[in-house]
């Protein structure tokens, strides 16, 4: 008798919390709220290895800098609510670039940020700039700068065929969408560059065919943080506190915009 009323308790109990119904022996408790959703940044610091990208007037190689940059935007990342953040790398290391684009991809990541820094023959060129792809660059500077930064897999063939999973959803709509998101991104991150008063290079919401940019599915930014061939950006770039102060915005605005309608 006392086992089967030990029992029947036990049920009811088990099936008042499953129906979100409070027994007599509870108190009311609101159903809890379903987890928010995790989104997935990868970050990818360009270049590595034996490609040391651009090589600023005093010698400053884009690798090492970026490296730093992307290394402290991940830290301030970490730990955040509803986000994990991925490295392409985390050393001095080669990677190519179908590589990079093919990790975002499998991370299922909802952000891919390419960080970089600028070389240009006009040494007056300056400030910060970002990509999303297209294949029309917005001038002739965009289209060069591409034909570069593809051309450090070292000028090797096409890129891999896409993999069949990527391949079923390649379609307008997807590819569209992913677009769509990765310019409200690129708008959103310059505007508040600006608001910061950091230094942006004029006209600096631009487009360009970047094979590292091309995942059909995870909208994707390449960020040019500065340019190592004008003296100025070279000495800020250089210096640890401004790529510090670089990196707290990137990984500021990263979160926010996750956070934000452009990605519910
Ligand atoms: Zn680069």
């Amino acid at each position: 008798m006392r086992r089967r009323d030990a029992l029947g308790i036990g049920i009811g109990g088990l099936l008042g919390v499953a129906a979100g119904v409070a027994t007599a022996s509870e108190t009311v408790r609101p159903a809890p709220k379903p987890p928010a959703r995790t989104h997935v940044v990868v970050i990818d610091p360009g270049h590595g290895g034996r490609d040391p990208g651009a090589i600023g007037v005093r010698g400053t190689h884009e690798k090492d800098v970026v490296l730093d940059i992307a290394l402290s935007a991940a830290q301030r990342l970490a730990g955040r609510r509803g986000l994990t953040v991925r490295l392409t790398r985390t050393e001095d290391q080669f990677l190519p670039l179908d590589d990079r684009r093919e990790f975002a991809s499998a991370a299922r990541a909802s952000l891919f940020v390419s960080i970089h820094a600028d070389s240009a023959p006009n040494r007056e060129a300056r400030g910060l700039s970002a990509y999303t792809l297209s294949e029309a660059p917005t001038d002739g500077f965009a289209k060069a700068l591409a034909d570069r930064e593809n051309a450090a897999d070292g000028g090797g063939g096409p890129s891999r065929p896409l993999p069949p999973r990527i391949a079923a959803i390649l379609n307008d709509y997807v590819r569209n969408q992913t677009l769509a998101r990765a310019l409200r991104v690129k708008v959103a991150l310059i505007e508040g560059a600006d608001r910061l008063g950091l230094p942006l290079l004029e006209n600096p919401k631009r487009s360009a065919n970047f094979a590292v940019l091309r995942a059909p599915d995870v909208p994707s930014l390449l960020i040019e943080t500065g340019f190592l061939s004008n003296p100025q950006d070279e000495a800020r770039l250089r210096d640890p506190a401004q790529r510090r102060r670089v990196a707290d915005f990137l990984a500021d605005q990263i979160a926010r915009t996750l956070a934000g309608p452009i990605f519910i």
